[in-house]
């Protein structure tokens, strides 16, 4: 399965979801938040757990092609 996940401007680098995801797909690094979506199993977890809803993760067609691996999430600054 192809997965999307994107994090939105909303993210205030709480870091909830890294201690939560079960695979470790997110890590905070400095003003970053790490999302290494190869990783993901689809559990949905963390679009519940995040306190501001900034997560949202897909299941893409087989069609669509996206670049798996890591990918960097500016956060908005505090
Ligand atoms: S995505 Fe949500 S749970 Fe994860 S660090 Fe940002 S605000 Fe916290
Ligand atoms: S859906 Fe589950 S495995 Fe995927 S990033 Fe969220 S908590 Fe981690």
């Amino acid at each position: 399965m192809r997965i999307a996940i994107s994090v939105s401007s909303k993210c205030d680098l709480c870091g909830l979801c890294a201690e939560y995801c079960p695979t470790g797909v997110f890590r905070v690094s400095g003003s970053r938040l790490e999302v290494n979506e190869s990783a993901c199993i689809y559990c949905k977890g963390c679009e519940v757990l995040c306190p501001v809803r900034a997560i949202s993760v897909r299941a893409l067609d087989e069609g669509l092609s996206i670049v798996r691996g890591r990918t960097l999430v500016s956060a908005k600054p505090s």
